[in-house]
């Protein structure tokens, strides 16, 4: 926790915006700061963009050794470089030290799905579980592994990487190269194309489950494929972690329908004859990947190699 440390700061740095907050010693946010990421510009403007909303925050935290900087993608850890980011001209770049250089200040940057595990685990509902898995259902799938408070980042830091898990050979390419990862069916954007496929007009995730639930057939039947895949991909991570609780983020984890049906379809496909793991909704909302970011300056996560 922070309560030696003072404030913190910390960057979840998304796409479309790009958020900042301060967090007290009690890990209350006493700031937050939001302002377009402009990833069109490329590169280069958006390390500015980070420094600038630093340069905003800083004042509040003018003590804070360290800034956390969550965001998509991943960290190689063979180069400490960025990959697999949908902000595609961050991939192959040395982000970190790069930011280290412009804000004069050491950070610590992580995988969005990291932070919100991290999040959750010590200030949300994974509070008080020893082991959590921290899932995001968003326009993308991940998940990441936070263990008595610290985060489980693995040797090749993938740990918790769910969404590629390749579950069905025929499915749908994914951007990785592979077929059927978990992603590819368990998305917002998956869902919303597999409705679409199935002869069902144009809707977001919360439309099809609400026309499901007003008796559309074709909604019914998608959104029933949509959780047994749910089902039976959460069921292969809680067999090898078996966490003491897994946290649900991301737009799709405000679908009712996964802790009634979905929570079923894990217990038909665990190896065991009962399902103990509780699965829960996120309570820290849009907030837990900044909060996240502030709180990877208090964890002594596995260091990367230089860029
Ligand atoms: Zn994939």
């Amino acid at each position: 926790m922070l309560a030696s440390r003072g404030r913190a700061i910390g960057i979840d740095l998304g796409g479309t915006k790009i958020e900042g907050v301060v967090l007290d010693e009690t890990l209350a946010p006493i700031v937050r700061r939001r302002i377009p990421t402009e990833r069109e510009r490329g590169y280069e403007h958006i390390v500015e963009r980070v420094a600038a909303l630093v340069a905003e925050l800083r004042p509040h935290a003018p003590d804070a050794p360290m800034i956390g900087i969550g965001t998509p993608g991943s960290l190689s850890a063979r180069d400490g470089r960025v990959k697999n980011s949908n902000t595609t001209c961050l991939n192959g770049r040395p982000l970190q030290p790069d930011l280290e250089r412009r804000l004069r200040l050491s950070v610590r940057l992580e995988n969005d799905a990291n932070c919100f595990a991290l999040a959750e685990a010590q200030a949300g509902s994974g509070r008080g579980y020893p082991l959590v898995f921290g899932v995001i259902l968003g326009t993308g799938v991940g998940g990441g592994i936070v263990h008595e408070g610290r985060m489980w980042t693995g040797p090749q830091h993938i740990a918790g990487e769910w969404g590629h898990h390749a579950v069905d050979p025929a499915g749908p390419t994914c951007y990785c190269g592979r077929c059927g990862c978990v992603e590819t069916l368990l998305s917002g954007p998956a869902l919303e194309q597999a409705y679409r496929a199935a002869g069902g007009v144009t809707g977001s995730a919360a439309e099809i489950a609400v026309r499901a639930a007003a008796g559309d057939a074709t909604a019914g039947t998608v959104l029933a494929r949509y959780v047994d895949h749910f089902g039976r991909a959460l069921a292969n991570v809680i067999n090898i972690l078996d966490p003491d609780v897994v946290v649900l983020g991301g737009g799709l984890s405000n679908l009712d329908v996964l802790y009634t049906s979905g929570r079923a379809a894990v217990a038909r496909h665990v190896f065991n004859d009962e399902l103990r793991t509780p699965i829960v909704r996120h309570a820290l909302g849009d907030s837990a990947g900044v909060i996240g970011a502030a709180l990877l300056v208090a964890d002594p996560a596995r260091p990367l190699p230089p860029c």
